[in-house]
């Protein structure tokens, strides 16, 4: 029986309000999200079938989080037979509802059923290829300029605005038409078409829009705040019947402005359903005084938002440290040593340690520092300094097995390992689908463009689509099959591992890359299942055997969901190194916030854009995660382009009230060397190890 006892008076009131609008506007860590999660539990209680239930979060942690804190709450279903998985609410991030969705619908609006979807990096790559197509020799256009103007456009940004840099503003509206083409030429979708079609789906086909409407009968929205126009219009579609929608956000915590959300879809609330129940909490159950009045103190600053009083009863706390250090190694360099020395001398382990910065460079002085101090730490959100070739080579090797039409995939790995298919030949195959309007894949079936080429070339392209289909054959055989035996099968025939042993210096870097590959596909067996569509309208999730569907389930969940892995492997004991974008809902006992420099918090483009007001909300995010510590850093250098620039502490420094922090003490400006010698660290480590 579930406990609702444990809820406060309001969160309790909305819990069990099931049926229409609700709204949740509270401050950070008051208990939104764990009132979803009561909700939800309670709902299913009541008998409300769980199928039914829909909730959305931002990002794909928050939704695991969530999902298993309803487990926890709701009692196990049983199987109902060994074929049928039991139905389950669904919890997941627009992206992923949309991409359920889309598989079931997309054929309505002329794509194949076997989309695949780009990453940042495949965008950049079809990019990057039309501006070697477009733009005239020596001519330097920043590709991912033109992607950030491509999405803010996508996502309801008018032309002008989105196209605002004169510098490419004549060649962009050419590149999005090219772009918009060549992602349609090879069945590719992108993370925003994701939702546009969903929502163009919606407009046009209503039958799809009713199917969807009758599956998920309750729904709820958290971090409302940073919604965009698009997710709102596809939340506003679903629940405009039933209105059984509850949103939960935090005017204070909207942070994701430049991608286009919009504060006014949580503060309008009452406009849309005049009828919502809004419920307002007020205790703060995560963080001591000190953390909270700071944190208040600071977004107090900002004018335009509805005041709350936040208030907790996990007493004052200590005083939140201020570390200044002369450059960003040496800040690095003293994290770890405190992270180790509250490990150490407190017992307080890896896990309950977050370090949150604000952009990415930063995270490199960081990850190093980890490494040599042997931390192990997770990161999320930021751009890994240590990319990994074999990882992208091998599902790119996927993706193009389930759909060869996919030109970013079939490029990358054309001539890895070296078959005879120079950069030369792929070029001239690239202009020639380009010609014809077809995909690379095609260009290379079609004898019209290969006799053109040498006969040695031609037989490397002839071979080459003969791997092709003998690989991909037996996904669509319908038989059931081992994916784990089928990629290692390829890998070795195709003589990728022995190219990538081949290419490291050392055996032990060889060795590494193989083991990293092996991980990989030691998880393609794993459970799977898809939802499929039952004759009544309804959506079910069913086990499958279909090799094909499998695979793609796969590469769907690593492409939404590219943290996964690296979270997989430093599951348990690990420190959380993250970006302050994507630490929001999560909480930590201990936080780092480092780099509170003018230029990087507040962010230097806020002062151009006029986003000051969205770096302090930042800010507030970044502090509210803190449980029971709090250490903040800035650094008076920092290195740029191999050089020490000067750095100037963050204005928003002196809006943190004085009493409450104090400064790290003189020997934190000159840390002591974790690793040389036996030093403290290391007697201890030997103690306790
Ligand atoms: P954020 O705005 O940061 O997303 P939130 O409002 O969603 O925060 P939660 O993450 O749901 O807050 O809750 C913060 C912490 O407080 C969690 O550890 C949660 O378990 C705890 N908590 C919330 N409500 C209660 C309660 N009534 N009793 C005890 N603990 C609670
Ligand atoms: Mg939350």
């Amino acid at each position: 029986m579930l406990n609702l006892s444990t809820l406060n008076p309001q969160q309790r009131m909305a819990a069990e309000t099931i049926r229409g609008p609700v709204l949740i506007l509270a401050g950070a860590g008051t208990g939104k999200t764990r009132v979803i999660t009561f909700r939800i539990a309670h709902m299913i209680e009541r008998g409300v079938a769980p199928g039914s239930i829909l909730a959305v979060t931002f990002t794909n942690k928050a939704a695991r989080e969530m999902q298993e804190r309803v487990n926890k709450l709701i009692p196990r279903p049983s199987k109902k037979s060994r074929d049928e998985k039991p139905e389950r609410p669904t919890l997941c991030t627009f992206h992923s509802l949309c991409v359920r969705i889309l598989r079931q619908h997309i054929e309505k609006l002329g794509y194949k059923k076997n989309f695949v979807i780009y990453d940042q990096t495949e965008q950049l790559g079809a990019i990057k290829k039309i501006l070697s197509q477009v733009s005239a020799k020596g001519e330097k256009t920043d590709p991912a300029a033109i992607l950030a103007m491509l999405s803010k456009y996508k996502n309801g940004g008018s032309q002008a605005a989105a196209f605002a840099d004169e510098s490419i503003k004549a060649m962009a509206e050419h590149i999005r038409t090219r772009y918009e083409s060549a992602l349609r030429a090879c069945n590719a979708v992108d993370f925003d078409d994701l939702i546009l079609l969903t929502l163009r789906l919606f407009e046009e086909h209503p039958d799809a829009l009713e199917a969807c409407r009758n599956r998920f009968r309750y729904i709820m929205v958290d971090e409302y705040q940073d919604t965009n126009a698009s997710q709102f219009s596809l939340v506003h579609y679903l629940t405009k019947e039933h209105r059984n929608l509850c949103v939960v956000g935090d005017d204070d915590q909207s942070i994701y402005g430049w991608r286009g959300a919009e504060i006014s879809n949580l503060l309008d609330m009452e406009k849309h359903f005049p009828e919502v129940k809004v419920v307002k909490l007020e205790q703060n159950y995560r963080s001591t005084n000190v953390i909270l009045t700071a944190a208040n103190a600071v977004i107090k600053n900002n004018l335009r938002r509805r005041g709350k009083q936040l208030w907790s009863d996990k007493g004052q706390g200590t005083k939140i440290t201020l570390h200044t250090f002369e450059s960003d190694e040496a800040e690095a360099k003293a994290i770890v040593e405190q992270i180790e020395f509250k490990r150490l001398a407190s017992r307080i382990p890896w896990s309950q340690q977050a370090i949150l910065f604000r952009t990415n460079i930063q995270s490199r002085a960081l990850e190093t520092a980890l490494r040599q101090g042997q931390v192990r730490y997770h990161l999320i959100g930021g751009q890994s300094y240590f990319d990994r070739r074999e990882i992208k080579d091998f599902l790119a090797y996927l993706k193009l097995f389930i759909n060869p039409n996919d030109d970013i995939s079939l490029l990358r790995i054309a001539n890895v390992p070296a078959r005879g298919l120079s950069d030369v030949t792929m070029e001239r195959l690239l202009a020639a689908s380009h010609e014809r309007k077809c995909s690379v894949y095609e260009a290379m079936k079609n004898p019209m463009v290969t006799t053109s080429f040498l006969t040695r070339t031609r037989e490397s392209i002839e071979e080459f689509v003969k791997f092709v289909e003998e690989t991909r054959a037996p996904l669509s055989s319908g038989q059931s099959m081992s994916l784990k035996v089928w990629a290692e099968k390829f890998l070795t025939e195709t003589g990728y591992l022995e190219e990538l042993r081949r290419s490291e210096k050392t055996a032990e870097a060889a060795d590494n890359r193989v083991r990293n590959l092996k991980d990989l596909t030691g998880i393609l067996d794993e459970d799977n299942h898809t939802i499929v569509a039952g004759p009544d309208g309804t959506h079910q999730p069913v086990l499958t055997n279909d090799p094909a569907d499998r695979l793609q389930t796969f590469l769907e969940e690593l492409t939404l969901d590219s943290e996964r892995k690296e979270e997989k492997e430093a599951q348990g004991e690990a420190v959380t190194l993250i970006t302050m974008h994507s630490c929001k809902g999560l909480e930590f006992p201990h936080v780092y916030i480092v780099g509170l420099e003018d230029g990087l918090l507040p962010h230097s483009r806020s002062k151009v854009e006029g986003t000051l007001d969205e770096e302090r909300r930042l800010f507030y995010v970044a502090i509210t995660r803190a449980m029971q510590t709090l250490t903040i850093s800035y650094c008076t250098g920092r290195k740029k382009y191999g050089q020490v620039m000067p750095c100037h502490p963050s204005g928003f420094l002196k809006e943190l009230p004085e009493e409450l922090v104090e400064l790290g003490d003189e020997k934190a400006k000159q840390p002591v060397t974790v690793n040389t010698g036996k030093n403290l660290f290391d007697a201890m480590r030997s103690a306790l190890d």
